[in-house]
């Protein structure tokens, strides 16, 4: 039988694009401020739209993310691609959800802590007198942002590899860790173990890439 669709191959994926993306938007915000032409209104303007750009770059890649990870493991599974209409309806409210309730791994809704990261980041960059400071406090905002960005890449490529699985009718599935530095000894302990679908453990720790796969 082939081999079951690498686990986060489309999630890493996704996260380089991200982080690249971010990366050149606030480098255009520090070259504003580098050129100081800017007063306090305008730079509070600019970083609003920013977290605004940035935000719906991370939704539209999470979208996509889940669409693909959930059609490759349809495709293992069932030999041909899912039904397409009922599949962008499908992913929009999985992702209304997964963006807008307290997630267990991180302890809050993404949609508020995108609002808290960029309400701390005016703060600081605001109240930051010098260029050079507001510049070091630029990088901080972006590295918090990725940490965010990176903790849903990786619960949505696990819903949506879960979901897949369910809607194709896989009842059990075994408990795999991925061999990265994150396996914990919790991660250890459930390896190969097997689980109903519908009763799945919650994972031991935030961006634990343990994955699943049909038992
Ligand atoms: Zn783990």
């Amino acid at each position: 039988m082939r081999d079951f669709p690498e686990p986060y191959r489309l999630a890493d994926e996704t996260m380089r694009g991200l982080n690249r993306r971010a990366l050149r938007r606030v480098e255009a915000v520090e070259a504003k401020i580098r050129s100081g032409k800017f007063d306090e209104l305008n730079l509070m303007t600019e970083l609003d739209v920013l977290y605004e750009t940035l935000d719906r770059d991370n939704r539209r890649a999470l979208k996509k993310l889940y669409r693909e990870r959930y059609e490759e493991i349809w495709i293992y599974l069932k030999g041909k691609p899912p039904e397409e209409d009922e599949l962008d309806e499908m992913v929009e409210l999985a992702l209304t959800s997964l963006l807008g309730e307290v997630n267990p791994l991180t302890g809050y809704r993404y949609e508020t802590e995108a609002i808290r990261k960029r309400d701390r980041a005016k703060e600081a960059i605001l109240s930051s007198p010098t260029k050079a400071q507001k510049q070091i406090q630029m990088e901080k905002a972006l590295r918090y942002w990725s940490a965010q960005t990176g903790f849903y890449v990786d619960i949505i490529a696990d819903e949506a590899a879960t979901r897949a699985m369910k809607d194709a009718g896989v009842q059990k599935v075994r408990w795999m860790i991925y061999g990265d530095d994150r396996v914990c000894g919790q991660c250890e302990a459930l390896n190969g173990t097997v689980w109903e679908i519908e009763k799945l453990p919650e994972k031991p720790h935030l961006r634990c890439r343990c994955w699943l796969k049909p038992a």
